[in-house]
């Protein structure tokens, strides 16, 4: 049966709840009504793209953005292209973009968007003209102030620059003001308004995370350490080149169409090279190259996972069987919430997305941030001020994780969820 990612996401909400409850006695109406707004996206949209293809048929796309929470500031997460996008998929990203932006305590609520639409099957025209038609669809939504998107599967630096384009386009052409159309979106090429370093702030951020981890075992030697590591784009590709230039061992990739394993190690960067040539990790067959499926390198004697692919990949069924020690969620939603619990009981340690992931909404918020001042900063800046948030926000987790003894998605949460609620009972709208 098919696992609905946004079940996942409420089943989360209510865990963390009962842990904070206790928190808030004597605002017990308040939290509840708090509580029920967070249950809820603010505002769902969804509308049907009709695209001119090249052979002069008409396609139609389903689309979505979704605006979960705004009261720590404006609509914040990427937009997505992938044939298995759904509602609720969309939905429980929004909402885990909520959490992430509080764990990280930067000033975003929480959004995203999704096209249902396989981009593989799109030429470069199509493809532009549905970013385009996407964009004119957000015009009305969103704004500097209001919701920013950015990048996510299958979405890149070319197609925000398209999509803003697009905004200001519809901007002109019903008269209304764009103050600043650099700030509509982030994860934009640098040409164009873009941070120095927010290409590889997901993979980056992702190696500061498991550097922070490494530091609580002073047993655990970097050099050599073993990582397999699922999804070969943005955020696997960056984390695999990085991890390989500080001495970890990456004995395992995988994209879409399977996986390759040595126990020896693999070069990230010839893996990269081959699947910018060939399209895939899997034509990669130097020396003793093993292919391996997507389920099977979960499962293999390595330190380290890093499921940098979908939702779902660790579940009840596969949690048990996991050798690894650590797993370092790239992926937005990859361990369903009970294989989280499995895991917690077996010792192995799940840094949760709304953390290990969090690079790349830290260097979008540093480019907004650049595109508000008119003022860029060096790649330098960009990642000593990501270390330090990064740093900050896994020690917060951390000492909640070991001082209650809960698993660190739930550490997390009890911070980041926490934030969320004391903002909305400080704005004053629900009655004690
Ligand atoms: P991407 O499109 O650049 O890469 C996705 C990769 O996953 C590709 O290599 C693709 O082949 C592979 N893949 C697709 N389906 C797969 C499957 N069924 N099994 C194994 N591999 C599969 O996307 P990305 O931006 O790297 O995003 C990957 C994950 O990281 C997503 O969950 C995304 O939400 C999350 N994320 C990305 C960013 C970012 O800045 N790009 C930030 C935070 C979180």
């Amino acid at each position: 049966m098919q696992i609905n990612p946004y079940h996942n996401a409420l089943e989360q909400l209510e865990h963390v709840a009962s842990l904070l409850r206790p928190l808030y006695t004597k605002r017990e109406a308040a939290f509840e009504q708090a509580l029920q707004r967070l249950r809820r996206p603010d505002h769902f949209y969804e509308t049907t793209l009709e695209i001119a293809m090249d052979n002069g048929s008409i396609r139609r796309f389903t689309a979505y953005r979704v605006q979960h929470n705004n009261v720590r500031g404006p609509y914040k997460g990427g937009i997505r292209y992938h044939p298995g996008v759904t509602a609720d998929e969309v939905r429980a990203l929004a909402t885990w973009m909520t959490w992430k932006c509080a764990v990280m305590d930067i000033p975003y609520g929480g959004g995203k968007g999704g096209v249902v639409v396989d981009p593989r099957t799109l030429s470069e025209n199509e493809l532009r003209r549905l970013s385009r038609a996407y964009g004119r669809f957000l015009a009305d939504k969103i704004g500097p102030w209001v919701d920013v998107p950015a990048p996510d599967v299958n979405t890149n630096a070319q197609i925000m620059a398209w999509m803003m384009d697009a905004v200001q386009e519809e901007y002109d052409r019903t008269g209304r003001n764009v103050e600043n159309p650099f700030a509509l979106f982030t994860g934009k090429p640098v040409a164009l308004g873009g941070s120095p370093g927010r290409d590889e702030a997901t993979g980056l951020g992702g190696i500061d995370v498991l550097e922070r981890w490494r530091k609580q075992f002073t047993n655990i030697e970097r050099s050599g350490l073993p990582i397999a590591v699922q999804g070969f784009g943005n955020a696997g590709s960056w984390f695999a080149r990085h991890a390989h230039q500080r001495g970890y061992k990456v004995v395992a990739v995988s994209d879409s169409q399977g996986g390759i394993y040595t126990p020896a190690g693999l070069d990230p960067f010839a893996v990269l090279d081959c699947k910018q040539q060939t399209g895939s990790v899997v034509n990669y067959q130097p020396g003793a190259v093993e292919r391996i499926s997507n389920e099977q390198l979960l499962e293999l004697p390595v330190a380290i996972i890093a499921p940098a692919a979908l939702e779902n990949v660790i579940t009840s069924s596969n949690a048990a069987n996991i050798q690894a020690r650590l797993i370092l969620e790239l992926a937005n939603g990859p361990v369903t919430p009970k294989a989280d619990m499995i895991l917690f009981d077996r010792g192995i340690t799940a840094i949760p997305d709304v953390l290990a992931n969090a690079g790349g909404v830290t260097v979008s918020y540093f480019e907004w941030v650049q595109n508000i001042q008119a003022y860029r900063w060096t790649r330098k800046t960009v990642r000593k001020r990501l270390e330090a948030l990064v740093n900050r926000a896994f020690d917060e987790m951390w000492h909640i994780h070991v001082d209650r003894s809960i698993h660190c998605r739930m550490a997390a949460y009890y911070s980041a969820v926490r934030r969320v609620i004391d903002a909305m009972l400080l704005r004053g709208g629900f009655e004690d």
